[in-house]
Formats: structure tokens, C-alpha cells, sequence
């Protein structure tokens, strides 16, 4: 039965006793009460009592006490408009979404609301005569109510966030205000207790904490959390003398996915590679993910170097596993970085920017790696930070020099073109490769100005060799990654073929793979424009990317040129001369000429010339030289 249809039902049985008695009193009662249209009497009812206003026509039933709850404090004695603030006040009572509970001075509930039966799941007739403490949740200390009663006694009125049980036993908070009611000779009469469910607000505050220290894709701690976790760490190995391992684990080539197979699978692998990484180590690690493809294990006991270094192999050796995705088997290495405490860092700060430069080692050390942080590394980026200082001092002061290595067609023999190579001869080193210096160039940003200086100097020398009759149909020049994304790069061949003026023809633009690879809509788009210029585009370096061969028969390429590390091998290891003819028969169905770098032996240069491989260019041909010391004459005899 519900509560709403019991107060109905009490006021019908109410309204026929006062029929009854209304016909019984004397007029003597109404006279000694009100006036002579007003009658007030309490009534006593199974479960309490109610104040009973009779009026011609009119029963009007009130909980006195009720009325004082709400703060109306309202005198039934009061006139009509009274009586309606009355009616409006327990309309509020009734309706209001907070829960009100009411006790008498003994501390016995007296009155409860609606509100406070939805929120508390109790019926009124279990409560009524009930101490409040009944609703006690165990999740306070005693102190906490001693503290609560000496300010409700001292200032009259306590507000605060307390945990109650619900009927069901389910403990919430509530925001409540208990006030002390005082009745006419100010002696206290009346607890009044207010109170809101706060545990929607609790839920949602303890949503944006966790949203705020976790990253959203795979649930981990993300950097914020983590740095806080580590500091933590820290200070407690430092307590007990113990050392910990910080890695940083970066997966290579991740951006291919994502551009190749779309966000949606990339979202799912780092979910995948998150979930591995906890399965590997449990809860022997804290593990984080610090933004896109960068994940970062702390190991709190880890006190030696071989220890940390075990745990980067088993991470490794766990990612030659591929992972399945979506039906795609996708393989993907990983690079890490460590940083040990107490050995190079005191700090989580420090520690993650000593793994950060460890990774950026094992990066360079070609990927699938680690490396740990050692002093021996800083002192390697101090010398790259000097580096840069110096090639930019370079530029300026003309230090940089354009060499060329002759390309020959195998069947010929002939000298076809040249491939331009840049060089710094430094005065106190000498000449320094562009392994060297290049990586640091692109890093800097220097490497536009490079690019753009050697493709000039290019341009300008392959017009004065065909004015002086050589006869020579390309030079090759090379074109960083960094810049192949970039839309200046069309421009700045146009302005050098235009100030050069340089048949677009003569000129070819060497882009490797991982460059094509990275953004291939931009890169489709640039190749594009460069075909329209008329200029001719080769693939360096081709099968050391992870080029998919969809996206290659789409780009208006002329040439592959296989990668040296394939023809090193040649003619006896059998992968590289699988690989080899491969790359030919590829090159050859999609109308692409084939060119074979690194040749330095004639065995080499017979293999592929059998194979059908168009153009040679290594040692074995010429070195890269200064364009005075080009042979044109030079015919090598393959056979
Ligand atoms: P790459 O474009 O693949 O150039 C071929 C590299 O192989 C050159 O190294 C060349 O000297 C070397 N090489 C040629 N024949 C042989 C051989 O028979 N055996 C061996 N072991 N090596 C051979 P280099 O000149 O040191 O250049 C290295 C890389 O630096 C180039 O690789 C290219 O990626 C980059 N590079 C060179 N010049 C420039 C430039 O002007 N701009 C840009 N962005 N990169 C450049
Ligand atoms: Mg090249
Ligand atoms: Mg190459």
C-alpha cells in the first residue's frame, strides 16, 4: 500500500469522525477555542497524532509538527490566508526532492516526507518512533557524530556529507542539514534533518578523476598519473635502498598502420598492445601509456641494469608474436629506452627524459631494440647539439660540397646519369658522410636548406655538362622525408628548374619509401604535381619500407631502386637473390625501371644484368666524386 493512497485513506476515516464529532460539539468548545467559525482539535491516530481544523464546511488536516519542520512555524489559529500558506507549505513538504526527516526532542522520528522514503527506500510506519541512527552506515567513526552534535548544540545547525544505509543496504552520501527547531519558551522541541542523495554527483566527480589520470582508449594511466606514481616509487625505493627501471616502450613504424589499415584497426592494435604489455608483467609493473604509440613500464624492484635490460628483451621477444586484429595479422617491433634509478635519474621527471634519449638511441641503432641511458649517451646528444651548431655555421660558410656517383645501364655499360650526394668538409674533421649529419639536419630543420642548395647546385652542373656535349639523360637527386610532405617542395623545384632552366626531364627525385609511406595522400599528390612538371621520381632504398604494393601501383613512379643491403649479398645468399628478383619482376610488371645501388662487385653486377636489372651504380662502378673527376669514358666489363 502506498503512502500517498494511506494518507488518503486516513483523511477519509478522519473526515467521517469529524462529521460525527462536529455534530457533537457544543458551542461551547467553539467559542473557547476561536471564533465562532473555527474549531482545532488533536486528534490522536494509530501511528501519531493530527492537528484537526474545522471550519464551516471545511476540515483541513494538518502534522503540526510538520508545519514547524518546514520552518513555517505557522500558528493554526491564524486567519483564512494562513491556513492557505498551510496548505501551500505541506504541498512543498510533499514535493520537495530533498528528503526531510523530523525527530522530537528524544531524538524519536516524528515525520518523514516523500522524498525521503524514495530516496531511503523505508516506509513512513517503519521509521516513525525510530531513533535516526537506524540509517547509521558504519562509515563514520564515533568522533565524527560527537563532532556533529557539539555544533548542531553550539551553533544550532550542522551541514555536511555523510554516509547513511539505504533499506536495501546500500550505503550513499548524502549532503544533509540538521537544524534545531526551539518552540515558543525556547526550549528545544525539534531535530529537523534536510538532506539530497549525492551519490549521482560522488559517481560522475569519481568519473572525471579517473578520466583525468587515464587515457580513454585502453584504461591506462596516462603520463599525468603515471609521473605521480613514479615520483611516489621513487621516494619509497629511496627509503628502502632499492633501485627501480624505467622503460620506455615506443612501437616502430606504428603510423604505417594507422595509415594503411585506418584508425579504427590502429586503435584497436594499441588496445591489443596494452593489454599484452599488463598480461607480460601483471601486477609487477605499473604500466602506462603516455600518448600515441609510447607506452612506459616502471619496475619498482629492479636494482641492476641486466635486470632491466631482461625485462626490454622479454617485451621484444613477446612482439615477435604478431597480433590479430580484425582478421589482420599485424606484426609490429617495439623500441625502448631505459632510464635506471638511482643511476642516472633522482627524479621521475629526469628519469622519463633520460628514457626518452635512450629510445631516441635505440631508434638510431635501427628500431627493434633498446638502449639504456649512460652517461656515454648524453655525451653523444651534447656532440649532436654541437653538430647542429656547426652545420648551420656550415651553410653560411660554403663548407658544403655536391659529389656524384656515376649510374651505368647493364646492358650498355655505358655512363647514363649521376647520383648527387652531399658532403661537408669540415675543417677540422675533413669530409663527414651525410649519415652523419643528415639525421641531425632533419631534426633541426635544416635540412630544407640543404636540400634545397644541393638540387640547385645539381641542376646548374647537369646544364653545364650537357652544354659541353656529355651525354647524360638524369641526374638523381634526393629529397628527405621531412620535406616530401611539405607542399613548398613543388615550388622550390619549379624555381630551380626555372632559374636553371634545366629540361625537368634530366632531373629525377629520389624519395624513399618510409617517406611515401608516412602520409601517402600527401605524398600521391606531390608526386603528382611533379610528374606534371615533368620531372622523373625513383623509390630509394626500396624494400627496407613496408610499402604496400596497392599504394605503390598508384604512384606515378619510374623507377624502384633496390636497396644495397639486398645486393651485398649477391649472387650467393639465396634470400637476397630471391628478394632481388622479386623487386626486378615487381618493378617490371608496374612499367618501372629497376636500379641496383651498392654494387662493388662484378658478380654482383652479372647477377642482376641476368636478372633483367636495368641500371648498376656502386664502387664497383665509381665512387661518388667531384663533378671534375667523373670518368665518361668508363665501360666495365660485366662478363
Ligand atoms: P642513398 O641515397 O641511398 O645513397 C647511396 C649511398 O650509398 C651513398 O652514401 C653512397 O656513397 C653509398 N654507396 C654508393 N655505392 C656504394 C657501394 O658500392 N658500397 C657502399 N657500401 N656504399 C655505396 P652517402 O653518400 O654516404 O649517403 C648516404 C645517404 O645520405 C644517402 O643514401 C641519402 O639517403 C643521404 N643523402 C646523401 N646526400 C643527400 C642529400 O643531398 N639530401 C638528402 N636529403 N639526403 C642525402
Ligand atoms: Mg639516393
Ligand atoms: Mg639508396
Amino acid at each position: 500500500m502506498s503512502a500517498t493512497y494511506r494518507a488518503a485513506l486516513r483523511a477519509s476515516l478522519l473526515y467521517l469522525l469529524v462529521s460525527i464529532a462536529w455534530l457533537q460539539l457544543s458551542a461551547h468548545l467553539l467559542s473557547s477555542f476561536f471564533d465562532s467559525s473555527e474549531a482545532l482539535q488533536r486528534w490522536q491516530l494509530i501511528n501519531g497524532y493530527a492537528w484537526v481544523v474545522f471550519s464551516a464546511g471545511l476540515i483541513f488536516l494538518a502534522r503540526a509538527r510538520l508545519f514547524h519542520s518546514v520552518g513555517i512555524g505557522a500558528r493554526l489559529r491564524e486567519r483564512s490566508e494562513d491556513r492557505q500558506r498551510l496548505r501551500q507549505a505541506a504541498a512543498v513538504f510533499d514535493c520537495t526532492r530533498e528528503g526531510v526527516l523530523v525527530t522530537d526532542s528524544n531524538g524519536l522520528i516524528v515525520h518523514v516526507n516523500r522524498a525521503f522514503m524514495e530516496i531511503t527506500g523505508y516506509p513512513c510506519e517503519e521509521v516513525l518512533g525510530q531513533r535516526p541512527n537506524m540509517f547509521k552506515s558504519g562509515h563514520h567513526p564515533p568522533d565524527f557524530y560527537q563532532a556533529m552534535f557539539a555544533t548542531l548544540n553550539s551553533v544550532g545547525e550542522w551541514s555536511g556529507e555523510i554516509w547513511n544505509r539505504r533499506k536495501c543496504g546500500e550505503i550513499y552520501p548524502q549532503w544533509q542539514t540538521i537544524r534545531i527547531i526551539h518552540d515558543d519558551q525556547g526550549r528545544l522541541s525539534q531535530y529537523v534533518a534536510v538532506f539530497s542523495d549525492i551519490s549521482a554527483i560522488k559517481n560522475s566527480e569519481h568519473e572525471l578523476k579517473h578520466l583525468a589520470h587515464h587515457d580513454p582508449l585502453t584504461d591506462l594511466p596516462n603520463r599525468l598519473l603515471f609521473t605521480d606514481r613514479t615520483e611516489q616509487a621513487l621516494a619509497s625505493a629511496q627509503i628502502h635502498k632499492r633501485g627501480c627501471a624505467l622503460l620506455l616502450i615506443d612501437l616502430d613504424h606504428f603510423k604505417m598502420i594507422n595509415d594503411s589499415l585506418g584508425h579504427t584497426i590502429g586503435d584497436q592494435l594499441l588496445k591489443a598492445v596494452a593489454e599484452r604489455l599488463q598480461a607480460l608483467f601483471g601486477q609487477e609493473i605499473t604500466l602506462a601509456r603516455l600518448g600515441g604509440d609510447e607506452f612506459a613500464v616502471l619496475a619498482e624492484n629492479c636494482p641492476q641494469l641486466m635486470q632491466a635490460a631482461a625485462l626490454a628483451q622479454r617485451i621484444i621477444d613477446d612482439f615477435r608474436q604478431p597480433f590479430l586484429i580484425d582478421g589482420h595479422q599485424l606484426f609490429i617491433n617495439t623500441s625502448i629506452g631505459i632510464s635506471l634509478f638511482p643511476g642516472d635519474a633522482l627524479s621521475a621527471e629526469q628519469l622519463l627524459r633520460n628514457a626518452d634519449s635512450a629510445l631516441f638511441k635505440a631508434k638510431g641503432a635501427g628500431r627493434d631494440g633498446y638502449a639504456l641511458y649512460t652517461e656515454e649517451l648524453t655525451a653523444h646528444a651534447q656532440q649532436r647539439v654541437a653538430t647542429a651548431v656547426e652545420l648551420r655555421r656550415a651553410l653560411e660558410q660554403q663548407e658544403l660540397r655536391v659529389y656524384y656517383q656515376p649510374v651505368h645501364d647493364l646492358r650498355t655499360r655505358r655512363l647514363v646519369g649521376v647520383e648527387a650526394l652531399v658532403r661537408w668538409e669540415h675543417p677540422q674533421r675533413g669530409l663527414v658522410s651525410p649519415a652523419e649529419f643528415i639525421p641531425i639536419a632533419e631534426r633541426t630543420g635544416l635540412i630544407a636548406q640543404i636540400d634545397a642548395w644541393v638540387m640547385q647546385q645539381a641542376c646548374q652542373q647537369m646544364c653545364q655538362w650537357l652544354q659541353a656535349g656529355v651525354a647524360l639523360s638524369f641526374v638523381a637527386v634526393n629529397v628527405s622525408s621531412r620535406l616530401f610532405a611539405r607542399r613548398e617542395l613543388f615550388q622550390q623545384v619549379a624555381k630551380i628548374l626555372h632559374e636553371t632552366g634545366l629540361d625537368p626531364a634530366c632531373l629525377e627525385l629520389e624519395v624513399t619509401e618510409s617517406a611515401v609511406m608516412e602520409d601517402p595522400e600527401v605524398a600521391l599528390e606531390q608526386m603528382h604535381r611533379m610528374r606534371e612538371l615533368g620531372v622523373r621520381l625513383a623509390i630509394d632504398d626500396f624494400g627496407t619500407g613496408y610499402s604496400s604494393l596497392l599504394r605503390l601501383k598508384r604512384l606515378p613512379v619510374q623507377k624502384l631502386k633496390i636497396d644495397q643491403g639486398f645486393v651485398a649479398g649477391l649472387p650467393w645468399d639465396e634470400d637476397d637473390a630471391a628478394i632481388v628478383r622479386v623487386i626486378i619482376a615487381l618493378a617490371q610488371s608496374m612499367g618501372m625501371q629497376v636500379h641496383a645501388e651498392g654494387i662493388e662487385q662484378v658478380e654482383q653486377a652479372g647477377f642482376l644484368l641476368e636478372h633483367g636489372c636495368d641500371l648498376g651504380q656502386g664502387y664497383w662502378f665509381g665512387r661518388p666524386v667531384p663533378a671534375g673527376q667523373l670518368d665518361w669514358m668508363r665501360m666495365p666489363e660485366i662478363r
